[in-house]
């Protein structure tokens, strides 16, 4: 009988207040999964700890050290939700049949992974978790993530409405994601492009059970950006329409003031000269920026960093498929794989 080795990878970025309650969860979860055989008695849960200020590392070392089923990888620093979980996919990628990627307050239904291993058994190689209602969510909340889905659309970064990263990857989709090697990472619109066969499964979205939110509206925006930036061009497309608009404008103005001129009447515009100036002098810097912003981003592609840094990983031995033992522990693996820049990390 065919049992997956499923791999769950949990970002964790300052979680000392829920990871415990988080932890216990998850461990009751999956030993029922395992005991109803819908995987196998190698799977994990792999917490990856996004370079935490408080005590989280600490609690997911003395976790794995308690139980087997536990494993942890750790940052040198804090990279951003997206590279933490980029790293527990790819850690997990030589060991697990699929990955599913959850948040570490848990306000993603896990009972929903039921459904997640049932797509994945009837052949799907991606697996969208979509949120039911946002009723959960404060004002604020629920207002910035409608703003961001809106201008995403918008501006060309097509993702899947409600479809945050809970999700289900099968080795085949790890290994084409493996190939994609770009530092502006944003999976959510990335994931989609790469094809294979794939289905949605709907999931409650509870309240955080301890902690605050670890997405501020910096890690939002710098999100918003890595989002367009690395999925469309459209910005770019609409500076040069805007552009092409104020030249007409333009000329029809520079046509009509010579004629003007010619018939002899003195303008007293100086107004309309102030306005034109602050206008189009708004307009140039807003593209100017916009260009940049590109830019910057082709700038950090083309040193190629790492996306991030693993400074420790604890992996206890689950039998490889040719047999040999995994050692123990492997703390201060200090393997730098491929990184950003920021270093406030984007979420
Ligand atoms: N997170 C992370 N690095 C960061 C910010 C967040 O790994 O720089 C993790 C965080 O620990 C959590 C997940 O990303 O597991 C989602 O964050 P959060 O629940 O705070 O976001 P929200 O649900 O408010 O969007
Ligand atoms: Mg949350």
């Amino acid at each position: 009988m065919k049992t997956t080795v499923l791999y769950l990878v949990v970002p964790c970025y300052n979680e000392e207040e829920v990871l415990m309650t988080s932890a216990a969860r998850l461990k009751d979860k999956m030993l029922r999964l395992m005991q109803a055989e819908k995987i196998s008695q190698e799977s994990r849960v792999m917490f990856v700890n996004d370079g935490s200020r408080d005590r989280t590392w600490k609690l997911i070392y003395d976790l794995t050290q308690q139980d087997e089923l536990f494993a942890g990888l750790s940052f040198s620093r804090n990279f951003g939700h997206q590279s933490a979980i980029l790293a527990g996919m790819l850690a997990s990628r030589e060991r697990a049949d699929a990955v599913v990627t959850v948040d570490a307050d848990l306000q993603q239904d896990i009972e929903a992974l039921d459904k997640f291993i049932e797509c994945y058994d009837n052949g799907c190689d991606i697996v969208y978790g979509i949120r039911n209602d946002r009723d959960t969510d404060g004002f604020f909340k629920k207002t910035t993530a409608g703003i961001f889905y809106k201008l995403m659309h918008l501006l060309g970064c097509r993702t899947i409405t409600n479809h945050a990263d809970y999700r289900l990857l099968s080795k085949k989709a790890l290994d084409a994601l493996a190939q994609f090697k770009e530092v502006n990472l944003f999976l959510r619109g990335l994931i989609p492009t790469m094809g294979f066969s794939s289905d949605v499964v709907y999931f409650d979205v509870k309240e955080r059970e301890a902690g605050q939110s670890k997405y501020t509206l910096r890690k939002m925006v710098a999100l918003a950006v890595d989002g367009i930036t690395s999925m469309s061009t459209r910005p770019l497309q609409i500076i040069t329409g805007v552009g092409f608009f104020t030249f007409f404008i333009s000329l029809g103005i520079f046509i009509s003031s010579i004629v003007d001129w010619a018939r002899g009447r003195v303008v007293a515009g100086w107004t309309t000269i102030v306005a034109l100036i602050c206008l189009i002098g708004g307009m140039m810097m807003i593209s100017q920026g916009i260009i940049g912003a590109y830019l910057g981003k082709m700038y950090l592609e083309t040193k190629g960093r790492p996306r991030y840094i693993v400074d420790a990983m604890i992996l206890h031995g689950a039998a490889r498929t040719d047999g040999t033992k995994e050692p123990e522990e492997a703390v201060g693996a200090g393997e730098s794989q491929t990184g950003r820049e920021d270093s406030d990390g984007q979420g």
